[in-house]
């Protein structure tokens, strides 16, 4: 892998572009994104070597997808269109089933990979961009039998190099479960902060009063809506399906509290300390 080509050059793929380069020196890496302004912010903090344009992908040994899971939908059969027979496309989407579906026919089906790395933070654009961002981090891979064998074990390395660990996930099966431990969280702390936002137009005192606790869990509620709004769009069925599941649980709360049974609230938040369990050694 000589010429690695990243369309995209925010938080992901300025942070694959930054631990690719630290891993593997000798790699070109070659920018690609809409805005000019982008492609100049990212070469001067070093994320790229040299800019680019879309054309220029036919050159490639590798392109990486780093943009809205809308803008990828429309992009990843033109940019499979132009690279050559041997270089491999890999995206890194919040979603997979769009995805896996636009190019299901597409003549170069095996030089694309479908990723998901779970990694993140609540910052976009290059600035957000950082390094180590993927170290014992799970790359989710969909539809790996449909990706060329030797396209695969490049893939694998690179991943390997940047300490990813792999699990492998059919799109439907990625769409569904990350429905709940994503989407659903960025959801519910948006709407958190649209709450406390809307009493605090009333009182406006409250913000003093907001700790460690209140900044937490609101953090999601940072994130780009350019992101996540095609994201939810995209993964529409699997959300309303987690929101019912969520909403029943608020209103079986509000019914706890209303009737004064402090015995089974006290039960519902023990048994969920469970979660201590289940996020060791997560962080
Ligand atoms: P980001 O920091 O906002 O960067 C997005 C990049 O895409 C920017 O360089 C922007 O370039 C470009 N872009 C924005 N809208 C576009 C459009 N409509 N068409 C073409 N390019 C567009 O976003 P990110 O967090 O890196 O996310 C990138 C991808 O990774 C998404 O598919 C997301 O689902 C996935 N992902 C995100 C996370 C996360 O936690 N953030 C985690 C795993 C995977 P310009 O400035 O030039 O417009």
């Amino acid at each position: 892998m000589k010429n690695i080509y990243t369309i995209g050059i925010g938080l992901i793929g300025g942070s694959l572009a930054k631990d690719i380069k630290a891993s593997n020196p000798d790699v070109v890496i070659h920018g690609i994104s809409r805005k000019e302004s982008t492609l100049d912010r990212a070469l001067s903090l070093k994320l790229i070597d040299k800019k680019a344009t879309l054309d220029d992908v036919k050159q490639a040994d590798m392109v990486i997808i780093s943009i809205p899971v809308d803008a990828t939908v429309k992009l990843l059969p033109i940019v499979l269109d132009k690279i050559p027979d041997t270089a491999l496309v890999i995206d890194a989407g919040s979603t997979k089933e769009a995805i896996c579906k636009v190019v299901e026919h597409h003549p170069k089906r095996r030089n694309f990979l479908a990723a998901h790395p779970i990694a993140g933070t609540e910052y976009s654009g290059p600035d957000a961009a950082i390094s180590g961002l993927f170290e014992g981090k799970t790359n989710i891979i969909c539809e790996v039998e449909k990706t060329a064998f030797k396209l695969q074990e490049k893939a694998l390395k690179l991943f390997k190099d940047i300490g990813m660990r792999i699990r492998y996930m059919n799109p439907e099966a990625h769409d569904r479960h990350i429905a709940y431990v994503s989407h659903l969280s960025h959801i519910s702390s948006f709407m958190l902060g649209k709450t406390v936002i809307d009493k605090e137009k009333n009182e406006r005192d409250i913000f003093d009063m907001a700790g460690s606790g209140f900044a937490s869990t609101v953090r999601l509620a940072k994130s780009s809506p350019e992101m996540w709004a095609p994201i939810f769009k995209q993964n529409k069925g699997n959300i309303v399906e987690t929101l019912d599941e969520y909403i029943n649980n608020l209103t079986h709360f509000k019914t706890l509290m209303e009737a004064g049974d402090f015995e089974a609230i006290f039960n519902e938040m023990k048994n969920t300390n469970y979660i201590k369990e289940i996020l060791k050694g997560i962080n």
